[in-house]
C-alpha cells in the first residue's frame, strides 16, 4: 500500500478567525502541508437534557455567517478548508483515511463536552500530537499564574492581583501570512450546510432587535471600528452600558468574542490605540475591566472544572430549588408578574439578544422570585444567546442563583430596577406592545 501523505490539521473551534490565531500562527511555521477544518458537530443541534437545544436558532445563523467568511479570508491565503456536518470523531476518521495527522493545532478548552470531544479522537488518533493554544484569553496562563496561586472566588481579588503593572500579549501577526505549501490532493469534499441542514426554518431578522448584526470576523472588524474610532462611543461607555435599547449602548462584541471571530486581545491593543489617540477616561477603562469579568469566568472554570455544572455550584451550597413547568414556560414566554421582565424575555425570544441589565434582572428574577433551578434557566439562554458562552453564561448563572462567585445572596428589585433603568417605558413598550 502507498504510503499516506503526512498532514498537520489546523482545526477550528471557537477561535473562529484569522487575526491573532496562535494556532494559525502555529501551523504556519511547520514544514509539513496542513488541512483547516471545520466541524458542525451533529451532537450540538440535538435536544439537551433539559430539553432545550444546545444551539438555536439565531446562533445557528451566525455561526453560519461566521464560517462562510472564514472560508473566503483562508482562500485568499491559499490554506485549504473543510467544512463538515457529522460526529467530530467520524470527520477525523475519514481525514485519516486519506492521510497520516502528524499534529492537531486548536485551541484548548477545559469544559465537559468539549473533553468529552477530544478524548473521542485521541481514541482513533492516539499517535497524533497536540498543540493547544490560550489565546480566547485575554490574560496569559503563566502570567496569571505569576500573579496569584489559586484563582480567587472573588473578582475584586482577581482583578487587584492582576492589574498590577498590567501585561497583555502582543497580537499574533497572522494577516501578512500566506500559505505556499504545495496543493494537497483533498479527496473528501465540503458539505453544504445551510440553516435547514442544521435543523431549523429561515427566519428575518425582528426590526427592532439592539443585535443586528452578521456573524464573521470581517463584521466583527467593522463593528470594533465603528463602536471606537467612527463614532467614538468607547468614550462614553461607562454612562450607557446599562442601556436596554439600540445598538450602541454596549459594544456587542460578545458574540464574535465567543466564536472567536474577534480575540480580547485584539480588542485590548485597539483600545490603547484609541486611548493615544483620544485620550484615556473611565469608560476606556471600563471595557477593559469588562474583559477582565470575561476572563474571571474562563479562569473560574478553569480552576472548578464541572462544577460549574452542578446545581450546588462552585460553593457546593445546597440552595433548595422548585420546579414548576408552569411558572418556566411564564418566564419564558414573558408572561410573568413584571413587564420588565417580560419586555425582556421577549426580547430574547423574538433577537437572540438580552442586554447585561435585561439578563440580571431575568436570571435573579428566576431563581429568587420564582426559585426554579438555575441550571433550566442557563440551559434556555444557552439555545437562544447568540453570544452563548460556556464560561460567562454559567458563571453569571451561579453568580445570580448564590452559588457561584458570590457568596452574598443578593436580589434584583425588578420594579425597581424598571424605574431606574427604563422609568418613561419606552423598552417596555417595545417589547409588550
Ligand atoms: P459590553 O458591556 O460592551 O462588555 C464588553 C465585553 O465584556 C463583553 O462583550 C463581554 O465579553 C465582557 N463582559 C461584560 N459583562 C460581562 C459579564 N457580566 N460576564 C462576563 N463577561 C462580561 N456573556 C457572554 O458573552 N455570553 C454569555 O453566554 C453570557 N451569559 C450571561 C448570562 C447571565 C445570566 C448574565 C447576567 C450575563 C451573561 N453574560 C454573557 C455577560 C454579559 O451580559 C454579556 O457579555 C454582555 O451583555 C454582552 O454585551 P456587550 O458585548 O455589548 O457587552
Amino acid at each position: 500500500m502507498p504510503e499516506k501523505q503526512k498532514i498537520n490539521i489546523l482545526w477550528f473551534g471557537n477561535d473562529l478567525r484569522i487575526r491573532d490565531n496562535e494556532s494559525l500562527f502555529n501551523v504556519m511555521q511547520e514544514d509539513l502541508p496542513f488541512l483547516a477544518l471545520y466541524i458542525f458537530d451533529e451532537t450540538f443541534f440535538c435536544s439537551a437534557p433539559l430539553g432545550f437545544k444546545k444551539i438555536g436558532k439565531f446562533r445557528a445563523q451566525f455561526l453560519l455567517d461566521t464560517v462562510l467568511d472564514l472560508n473566503s479570508n483562508l482562500n485568499q491565503k491559499n490554506i485549504p478548508f473543510l467544512k463538515k456536518i457529522g460526529r467530530t470523531q467520524d470527520v477525523f476518521n475519514q481525514i485519516s483515511g486519506q492521510f497520516e495527522i502528524e499534529k492537531i493545532f486548536c485551541q484548548s478548552e477545559w469544559t465537559q463536552e468539549e473533553v468529552v470531544l477530544y478524548n473521542k479522537i485521541k481514541r482513533i488518533l492516539p499517535g497524533v500530537k497536540w498543540v493547544k493554544s490560550y489565546s480566547q484569553l485575554l490574560l496569559q496562563p503563566n502570567y496569571v499564574a505569576d500573579k496569584v496561586d489559586e484563582i480567587p472566588l472573588l473578582f475584586t481579588n482577581f482583578r487587584q492581583k492582576i492589574e498590577k503593572d498590567f501585561k497583555i500579549r502582543n497580537e499574533f501577526d497572522c494577516e501578512h501570512l500566506v500559505n505556499r505549501r504545495p496543493n494537497l490532493d483533498l479527496q473528501i469534499e465540503s458539505d453544504d450546510i445551510t440553516l435547514k441542514t442544521l435543523g431549523f426554518d429561515d427566519f428575518e431578522v425582528h426590526q427592532s432587535t439592539a443585535f443586528p448584526f452578521s456573524g464573521g470576523e470581517t463584521a466583527a472588524i467593522q463593528r470594533l471600528n465603528a463602536y471606537l474610532f467612527e463614532t467614538k462611543n468607547l468614550s462614553c461607555y461607562k454612562e450607557t452600558r446599562n442601556g436596554l435599547i439600540g445598538e450602541d449602548y454596549s459594544s456587542k462584541f460578545s458574540a464574535w468574542l465567543a466564536n472567536g471571530s474577534l480575540s480580547a486581545v485584539s480588542i485590548f491593543h485597539e483600545i490603547k490605540k484609541y486611548e493615544s489617540k483620544f485620550g484615556y477616561n473611565e469608560s476606556t477603562y471600563w471595557l477593559v475591566f469588562e474583559l477582565l469579568w470575561r476572563d474571571f469566568f474562563k479562569y473560574t472554570s478553569m480552576r472548578f472544572r464541572d462544577k460549574i455544572f452542578l446545581k450546588v455550584g462552585i460553593l457546593e451550597r445546597d440552595v433548595q430549588f422548585k420546579f414548576d413547568q408552569n411558572l418556566v414556560n411564564e418566564w419564558i414566554n414573558g408572561e410573568t408578574n413584571s413587564d420588565f421582565i417580560n419586555a425582556n424575555m421577549l426580547e430574547i425570544k423574538n433577537t437572540g439578544w438580552m442586554s447585561n441589565r435585561g439578563r440580571q434582572n431575568v436570571a435573579s428574577y428566576f431563581c429568587k422570585i420564582l426559585k426554579q433551578e438555575w441550571r433550566i434557566g442557563a440551559a434556555y439562554f444557552e439555545e437562544m444567546l447568540i453570544d452563548y458562552d460556556v464560561h460567562s453564561n454559567y458563571g453569571n448563572w451561579m453568580y445570580l442563583a448564590g452559588v457561584g462567585n458570590d457568596p452574598r445572596s443578593r436580589i434584583f428589585n425588578a420594579e425597581k430596577q424598571a424605574e431606574q433603568y427604563d422609568p418613561n417605558h419606552k423598552f417596555r413598550n417595545l417589547w409588550l406592545q
